[in-house]
């Protein structure tokens, strides 16, 4: 599709709504000339150009990538109307919209039932599904995988709840013997599973999870901000998905968070929480000084009674049911690209297994391959200060880059992976590359001879 063709069709569709409200001249008090947004227009360009190049197969460093083109245009189209999903009388259009989009991706879970809304990413998500799990077990703490993310400890703080890590297997994901010991205690309301932690992409054993919470009446939370999408890899006959039950328990939990603006190719400030139960509404509720919802009677919520935050982009939710329109949420649709950067991640810790020079930290559940330059004898010292030097010089030559990122990682995890390690720091760093775009799937090799190329010369320069 040609981008710019249809941000025209945007301004020129809108427009056309817009003059269909009687002509008027905008304020002079905001009136800016060509001439005047050419100057600050060309500064901005300018200044984005020391960006990464996120797009490109070369950079293959954090979770980063440009929206799809169909979210771009479909954002532009509804902001110059800019809806506000608070409220329908700020955002009806929009927030049928964010429905449907919400709906099909409680659908591609399986989940029979749901109540959910989008975000503005996937902190505020968990922090909903937690301040819900605290409503229905006061009094209870939260238990999170040690390596899931670092908002749920953070959340549990703020939330005047108390978190318990609970320990990990040497692949990074939880342990149910750890959980079980916790689970015990009778000081847990509620486990939250992560499908994809944002370091490694581990994805804990969700069904071994929620059998292990429901036989205590404990409420089961999904962290899938990552890895949610990746539910479209089950499928009978592709061999995609390490073990496919994590994903397929998931519709049978009571809270999921999903981050379209991570694998839904949706830019920055769309996130998801869906609940199981629509019942969990009653929590949310409370009475709006300014109340605008009485400006609009229905028998649909208003958005803003089911979410905490309270403005909200409706041009997000536009961005997301366009994109969801064309490349639905199937295996044919998402999935295909989803696909691409699983088995880019397959391909490339093949090859890294296959290297003299580089060692796979440990196999990629998801699309994210952690490795680190080959050093004898095994230091982490060594480890820290080669990955640091393979990152650094691919990120500074300027006629071969190569974009990676680094993961810190403790002694104890790294010695569970490689007993023969020394130890001779209490953490290390490793190399970490997520491949989330389909794109690189086809530049493997590429980046593959790079990175090597990179690991060689760190080892004789120290
Ligand atoms: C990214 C991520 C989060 C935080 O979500 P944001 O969208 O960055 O706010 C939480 N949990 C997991 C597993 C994530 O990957």
């Amino acid at each position: 599709m040609d981008l710019k063709y249809w941000l025209g069709r945007a301004v020129d569709e809108i427009g056309a709504w817009a003059a269909d409200h009687d002509g008027f001249s905008p304020h002079a008090s905001a009136s800016v000339t060509d001439h005047e947004m050419a100057d600050g227009f060309g500064e901005l360009v300018r200044r984005l150009s020391s960006s990464y190049p996120f797009f490109h197969p070369r950079y293959a460093g954090q979770m980063l990538k440009p929206p799809h083109p169909a979210a771009v245009a479909g954002y532009v189209a509804a902001m110059l109307i800019n809806p506000n999903n608070r409220a329908l009388d700020g955002g009806a259009a929009t927030s049928a919209l964010e429905e449907e989009a919400v709906a099909a991706i409680a659908s591609m879970f399986g989940m029979p039932r749901h109540l959910g809304h989008l975000t503005g990413g996937g902190t505020v998500a968990n922090l909903e599904a937690l301040f819900v799990a605290r409503e229905t077990h006061p009094g209870k703490g939260i238990a999170y995988s040690r390596e899931g993310h670092y908002t749920h400890a953070r959340m549990c703080h703020l939330l005047g709840m108390r978190g318990y890590p609970i320990e990990v297997d040497s692949l990074g994901r939880m342990d149910p013997e750890a959980l079980e010991r916790q689970l015990a205690q009778g000081t847990v309301g509620t486990v939250v599973a992560t499908v994809g932690t944002t370091g490694l992409g581990a994805v804990d054993p969700v069904h071994t999870i929620l059998a292990a919470a429901r036989a205590r009446d404990v409420r089961v939370h999904v962290d899938a901000a990552y890895g949610g999408f990746h539910v479209l890899l089950d499928q009978e006959d592709a061999d995609l998905l390490p073990d496919p039950r994590p994903w397929r328990a998931i519709a049978h939990c009571d809270s999921v968070v999903v981050d379209p603006h991570k694998h839904g190719l949706q830019p920055y400030g769309c996130g998801a929480v869906l609940f199981g139960d629509p019942g969990v509404g009653r929590f949310y509720r409370h009475d709006s000084p300014c109340a605008s919802y009485a400006s609009y009677p229905t028998d649909r919520p208003h958005l803003g009674e089911i979410s905490l935050e309270c403005s909200r982009s409706g041009a997000a939710a536009a961005a997301l049911w366009l994109t969801q329109k064309l490349l639905p949420l199937t295996s044919g649709g998402l999935g295909q690209v989803l696909a691409a950067g699983r088995r880019a991640a397959l391909r490339w810790a093949a090859l890294i297994e296959e290297s003299s020079v580089l060692d796979l930290y440990q196999p990629p559940d998801l699309d994210i391959v952690t490795y680190f330059p080959r050093t004898d004898p095994l230091l982490l010292s060594e480890v820290e200060a080669a990955s640091r030097t393979v990152m650094r010089r691919g990120m500074s030559d300027r006629a071969d880059p190569v974009y990676l990122s680094t993961a810190r990682i403790d002694a104890r995890s790294f010695a569970a992976r490689w007993p023969g390690a020394v130890t001779d720091l209490g953490h290390t760093r490793i190399l970490r590359s997520v491949l989330m775009k389909p794109e690189s799937e086809l530049h493997l090799d590429q980046l593959h001879s790079l990175v090597e190329r990179l690991a060689t010369t760190a080892r004789h320069a120290g």
